[in-house]
């Protein structure tokens, strides 16, 4: 028996001596010596007595090393659990409590804080700085550079991720080996990645996004990639001219598109720019392909189910969708309340099946069970519709429902209509509670640098777009809107913030 995700890794290495990684610095790291880290790491974890099954807890900065762990981890047959590097000591306890680890690696400054927690549940505590350096990398540096990967199934269990749990609890995502080895196989076929590929690396490596669908394609694929510690705009354009293609969140987009220094020529040898975590507005798409050529694929997916669909390779990536269910995936259209489909063309929840669904939830079987239907679909909480063309398009949250005397809003179709006024940056629309209506319309709304807008302006510019109850009841006007690190609107912090705005 093998370690059914590390194996495949491995057997997809077809030149040793090839680079995997390089840095900005120019530090170049090969499948070779990706082989001799990770079983480094995994030696270093097994030696501080991690077991098949044990979660190993990691609140690091972006580096190589942190990469190594991961899959130093995965070949210990433990279970990689990353966290995001913004999150507080006392939000790390709640997650080390929760996961109750046998190591957690944080970084040495946080060390005093985080000793007491690691204690509590009998975690050993290791270090690992911003540049690779910590007792855990001293111990991984002494160690053999040969393991004997920890035999596992398909179904053992990867990674936990912690969603970013904008109502209530957090909840740690359980992803198998197959649900990790099975989207990067599908990925690398549909988005025609091969070894030649580098990937532009800007993502943080605590998410999905950066830490499954940049890094296992590029691994599944025997390509290579520019590792950023982060989307750094100057960096990201001296390397842009030596990547043949990049995966960003649309906030990377939006800010390419706001540097002079990003023309047609810079990225005329690129093969694909690819979006995903948050939604891209079809103003950036279409100012991106005038601008440069090139239609930014978008995807759609989610911490508990890695990617679901994709717009094509080749033909019409079409704006404002997210493309086709993946090859494997199974997606349907539900009614929320019924769980049946709904006409073709019609709103309703997102439900999704296949081999990239997780587990479950950490340790909260009633909590998995409310979101499964009893045929295996998960609902993924996202609304959507098949468009006419048979796109899947996102319409938002069914949390950020707005549901105004009766009628559903659906606040990306009042986005997309402000979005197209001039002067009009970007936009977030909420729903807040009115003492007649239940809850009425907000527009939040940034304009671009130089533009100015009033409230009245923006009413007028939508009283014939929009049906009367769609109409914001109030507009305000912010710098920037509020996001977090994977570039998604704090719609929640948005609702607090206004709560009070149409009382009275
Ligand atoms: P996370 O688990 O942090 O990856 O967040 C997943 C959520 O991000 C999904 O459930 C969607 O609400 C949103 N999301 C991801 N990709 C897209 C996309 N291309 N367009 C709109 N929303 C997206």
């Amino acid at each position: 028996m093998s370690n059914h995700l590390f194996a495949e890794i491995r057997s997809r290495i077809a030149d040793p001596s090839k680079t995997f990684l390089e840095t900005e610095a120019g530090r170049a790291i090969s499948f070779a010596d990706m082989l001799a880290l990770s079983a480094q790491y995994a030696n270093a974890l097994t030696g501080l007595g991690v077991q098949a099954g044990d979660r190993v807890a990691v609140q690091v900065e972006k580096t190589p090393e942190a990469l190594m762990l991961y899959l130093g981890t995965v070949r210990a047959g433990a279970v990689f659990l990353p966290l995001n590097t913004a999150y507080t000591a006392a939000e790390i306890d709640y997650f080390v409590s929760d996961a109750e680890p046998a190591v957690l690696v944080c970084d040495p400054g946080k060390q005093d804080a985080l000793q007491a927690t690691a204690d509590k549940v009998g975690a050993k505590l290791q270090t690992l700085d911003a540049s690779g350096q910590g007792s855990l990398s001293t111990l991984a540096g002494n160690a053999a550079a040969e393991f004997e990967d920890v035999a596992r199934l398909d179904d053992d269990l990867a990674a936990i991720l912690y969603t970013s749990g904008t109502t209530g609890r957090s909840k740690g995502a359980m992803l198998s080996h197959e649900n990790l080895a099975s989207n990067a196989r599908t990925l690398v076929e549909y988005w025609r990645f091969t070894a030649d590929d580098v990937l532009l690396h800007a993502l943080p490596i605590f998410h999905t996004h950066g830490l499954f669908v940049a890094t296992n394609v590029t691994l599944f694929a025997g390509g290579s990639m520019l590792f950023l510690p982060k989307f750094d705009l100057d960096a990201v354009l001296r390397l842009l001219p030596r990547a043949s293609s990049m995966m960003g969140v649309p906030t990377f987009y939006t800010r390419l598109l706001g540097a002079e220094a990003f023309t047609r020529d810079l990225v005329k040898h690129m093969r694909l720019f690819i979006s995903g975590s948050a939604p891209l507005s079809a103003e950036t798409h279409k100012e991106f392909s005038e601008r440069t050529g090139h239609a930014i694929l978008e995807r759609y997916g989610m911490t508990e189910t890695n990617m679901n669909t994709s717009n094509p390779y080749e033909g019409e990536r079409r704006a404002g969708t997210v493309g086709h269910h993946l090859p494997g995936v199974g997606l349907r259209i539900a009614d929320p309340v019924t769980g049946r489909e709904v006409p073709d063309g019609d709103v309703g929840i997102i439900e999704v099946k296949g081999p990239n669904v997780f587990q479950g939830y950490w340790r909260m079987p009633e909590k998995t069970a409310e979101e499964f239907r009893a045929d295996g679909f998960f609902i993924t909480g996202d609304m959507g519709r098949i468009d006419e063309k048979g796109y899947v398009q996102i319409v938002g949250r069914s949390k950020d429902l707005i549901i105004s005397g009766g009628f559903n809003i659906y606040p990306a179709e009042v986005e997309t209509a402000i979005d197209e006024i001039q002067g009009v940056a970007e936009s977030a629309v909420i729903g807040v509670p009115h003492p007649d209506f239940g809850e009425g319309v907000v527009a939040v709304i940034a304009c671009r640098a130089g533009s100015a807008l009033s409230e009245d302006e923006v009413i007028a510019e939508l009283k014939d777009k929009l049906a009367r109850f769609k109409q914001p009841k109030k507009v305000v006007f912010l710098d920037a809107l509020p996001r977090n690190t994977m570039g998604k609107i704090q719609k929640v912090a948005l609702r607090e913030t206004y709560k009070d705005a149409l009382a009275g």
